[in-house]
């Protein structure tokens, strides 16, 4: 197929100008810069238009579900809607140019006077392109997101612009929109975080993690009755690393375990210290869902606890149990067996399904912060929180309420008859020491929290 788009490798060829002697020359330069299956021009066409003299938005149109849609129709099939697509961007913008830079991505190059007319074009220009396409007599219907790069903006972490338009374009589907800027913000530090994880193992030895812990309010007992281990890395050059960088490193790394069990028997060593202080609270302790299904952690918390007749409750995440409810139930029973009590944290976030509450018997059920954040205001948030509550009950469950920020949204979880309530309002996460002042001495116990 003689491509729509073969002047490209004119220009862009470093011999532009100059006669090609040879067809054999021709053909290789053709070849470094098209796409074969489509004949559109290829990532390091579009790379070089971007590099070009002009500063210039580098604009990548994605199709939509689009491994679904060539399993659909084939490969031979895709190849063609693809090469119809690229004509449409290219009469719609009026760019020469379009570049094929991912199994199911087009690119080109955009001149806009600023950001909110590249996103403006970039969004019309989706919204035109995705018109059906009509294969073999049938219409093939396409959606499209536009990821955008800003001319001559480098970045330290994502140098290429067609890279940094890439990013955008799944960013503009994680924010369900038509079209999106590169947000090197969200984007955050990928290369920094690599260098981190080889860090958390030295971390852990070298004492740059503590806990910190936040008190739970007992309705009934009208005192705390016990506290949250939450994990912080105080690291000597970065200074706090937040927990949602850390656990998701540390899960998706393969040291989750070596950091639980540091918390655990770290928790186990506090607890202690507080009973010496005159305070018999249960410790709560985060555990990931991905230790769910290792037999040989649950060996290891399990004599932990009943080497020190600590008081401990394990929150956990649902996605714990989706992945492998088998595993997961049969160490949560071995928890229940060893008296550690279990919680569904987060509950009401993500995916939270009846069918995780038919399959998991936990103690408690930790309503997430997004409902109780919102109960002040918003009718809904406080219908969804009553029946929240009503439904753990009635499974045998205590409720505690995460993120009670006022007097309001206490009083009205009292009078839902939630059982405990955990946030701000209450005590912020705290070091020990912080704690053992806060809570007073043996005498002082009850902690209003009005
Ligand atoms: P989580 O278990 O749901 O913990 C509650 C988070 O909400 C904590 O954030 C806490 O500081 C915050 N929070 C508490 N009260 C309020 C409030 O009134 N308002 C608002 N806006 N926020 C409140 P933190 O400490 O940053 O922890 C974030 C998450 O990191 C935790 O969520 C937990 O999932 C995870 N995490 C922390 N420590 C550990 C750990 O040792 N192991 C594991 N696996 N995960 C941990
Ligand atoms: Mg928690
Ligand atoms: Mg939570």
């Amino acid at each position: 197929m003689r491509s729509p788009f073969a002047f490209l490798s004119a220009l862009l060829s470093p011999a532009s100008g100059r006669t090609v002697s040879h067809d054999h020359d021709a053909r290789l330069t053709h070849m470094a810069l098209h796409d074969q299956e489509t004949g559109l021009g290829n990532r390091l066409a579009l790379e070089r238009l971007a590099a070009g003299g002009e500063p210039v938005y580098v604009v990548l149109f994605g199709v939509d579900r689009f491994e679904v849609l060539r399993n659909a129709i084939g490969y031979d099939s895709m190849a063609r809607l693809l090469t119809t697509l690229g004509q449409r961007l290219s009469s719609l913008t009026g760019r020469g140019a379009v570049a094929r830079v991912g199994a199911g991505v087009l690119g080109l190059v955009l001149q806009a006077e600023d950001d909110d007319e590249a996103l403006q074009l970039a969004t019309r220009v989706c919204e035109a392109a995705q018109a059906p396409v009509i294969l073999n007599g049938a219409p093939v219907d396409i959606a499209l997101t536009a990821g955008i790069a800003r001319p001559r903006v480098s970045n330290r972490n994502v140098s290429s612009p067609v890279d940094r338009a890439s990013i955008a374009v799944d960013q503009a589907r994680a924010a369900h929109r038509r079209a999106a800027l590169f947000d090197a913000a969200r984007y955050g530090d990928p290369a920094g975080n690599l260098s981190l994880i080889s860090e958390l193992m030295a971390a852990l030895d070298n004492g740059e993690f503590s806990l910190n812990y936040q008190p739970k309010y007992d309705f009934r007992a009208e005192r705390v009755t016990a506290v949250e281990a939450l994990a912080r890395w105080t690291h000597p050059r970065r200074g706090c690393v937040s927990p949602d960088v850390f656990v998701v490193m540390a899960e998706e790394t393969g040291h989750i375990r070596p950091l639980t069990e540091w918390v655990i028997h770290q928790a186990i060593h506090d607890q202690a210290e507080l009973r010496r202080a005159g305070h018999d609270l249960t410790v709560s302790v985060n555990v990931s869902g991905r230790l769910l299904s290792d037999e040989s952690f649950a060996d290891f918390a399990l004599a932990a606890v009943k080497a020190s007749g600590a008081r401990l409750c394990f929150e956990i995440t649902e996605t714990a149990v989706v992945g492998n409810p088998e595993a997961a139930l049969r160490i949560l029973d071995r928890f229940a067996e060893a008296g550690i009590s279990v919680s569904l944290d987060d509950y009401g976030s993500g995916l939270s399904s009846l069918t995780y509450l038919k399959q998991i018997r936990a103690d408690e059920l930790k309503i997430d912060k997004s409902f109780v954040l919102g109960l002040d205001d918003s009718a809904r948030d406080a219908l969804l929180v009553k029946s929240t509550i009503d439904l753990a009950h009635g499974l045998g469950m205590k409720v505690t309420a995460e993120g009670v920020e006022t007097p309001t949204a206490l009083a009205l979880l009292r009078g839902m008859g939630c059982d405990m309530a955990q946030g701000y309002l209450i005590g912020r996460p705290v070091s020990l020491t912080a704690l053992v002042e806060r809570l007073g001495g043996p005498a002082h116990k009850a902690v209003s929290a009005a």
